[in-house]
């Protein structure tokens, strides 16, 4: 990939112990995120992503590996590093109530992360505040209601702003929009494309819904059981997808027509994923697959 990754994840595995036993939730991951990139993280529920997003965030710490912010290593940084760093890079999950402090008005939630990191005078904050809300869409006049007054689309705005008021260089969108209804998830989906643009920021955008990752993002990295099976621009995962079960996530959202190609359907077999001595292969330029 690119140089100067704003984030990278180096050979990084990640075992919750339960009281079922240890849970292998990631194996050996590695991607990095180029500045002013979209890296997309796909695949289905439980394959992964969202623990990454926690790592990524240094919200937890991986058993083995490193996850690096700008080449710092969350897991060796500091207290004092770590704020630093947690004020450059921020987060939109997907569900956008539970991360808006439902007692505080709107304006209030905004201005919050701003008064926590201690930037600004009262009228600076508040002023900052309600240009970043009007520039998400929610109007000044709307800012003195709570969260619970507003629908989850407008919600998940809120929350955006909230996010993006302190102006970070990374921000983790773990699915944004899978709460939503399809026409709200266009807008929401366009809003963060005009923002990252604007305000040139780098992401990693988590879905299960290649879809949606084709529209959002510069480079995708594909999750089957804590894995990464194949990782590629956008445009080269589309248009020459290697992997069977990238395969199967593409002709789940984009069903095939005419004469194209069979899939190799159920000819793989997930088990075989568990198999360590497979590896990970250059196909083309950029294009690695786990074969
Ligand atoms: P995704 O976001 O792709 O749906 P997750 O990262 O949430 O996947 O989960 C990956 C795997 O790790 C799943 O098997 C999940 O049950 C497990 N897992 C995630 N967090 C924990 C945890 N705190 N304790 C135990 N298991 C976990
Ligand atoms: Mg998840």
């Amino acid at each position: 990939m690119a140089a100067d990754p704003v984030v990278s994840v180096d050979a990084v595995s990640k075992v919750f112990a339960t009281r079922a036993g240890p849970v292998h939730a990631l194996r050996d991951v590695s991607f990095s995120v180029p500045r002013g990139h979209t890296l997309g993280l796909v695949g289905e529920s439980g394959s992964g992503k969202s623990t990454i997003a926690r790592l990524v965030l240094g919200l937890e710490r991986p058993t083995t590996g490193a996850v690096r912010f700008e080449s710092v290593d969350l897991s060796a940084a500091g207290r004092a590093a770590r704020k630093r760093m947690r004020r450059r890079m921020q987060m939109v999950f997907q569900d956008p109530y539970s991360s808006l402090l439902p007692h505080l008005t709107v304006l209030s939630n905004v201005v919050e992360p701003l008064r926590l990191h201690g930037i600004g005078t009262v009228a600076q904050r508040r002023e900052r505040a309600t240009q970043m809300l009007v520039r998400v869409g929610i109007g000044a006049a709307s800012a003195g209601f709570y969260p619970r007054q507003f629908s989850g689309g407008q919600q998940q705005r809120i929350a955006i702003a909230r996010a993006l008021v302190l102006e970070p260089e990374f921000l983790v969108c773990d699915e944004p929009t899978s709460s939503l209804d399809v026409s709200v998830q266009a807008q929401i989906l366009g809003l963060l494309q005009g923002l990252q643009r604007d305000l040139g920021l780098t992401c990693l955008f988590v879905s299960h819904n290649l879809a949606v990752i084709e529209r959002m993002a510069t480079e995708v990295v594909v999750m089957c059981g804590g894995r990464v099976v194949e990782s590629a621009s956008t445009e080269e995962l589309f248009a020459h997808p290697a992997h069977p079960y990238t395969r199967r996530l593409l002709a789940a959202v984009l069903p095939l027509e005419g004469d194209a190609p069979p899939l190799p359907a159920d000819d793989w077999d997930p088990a075989s994923l568990d198999d360590d001595e497979r590896e990970v292969v250059r196909i083309s330029p950029g294009h690695y697959l786990r074969a």
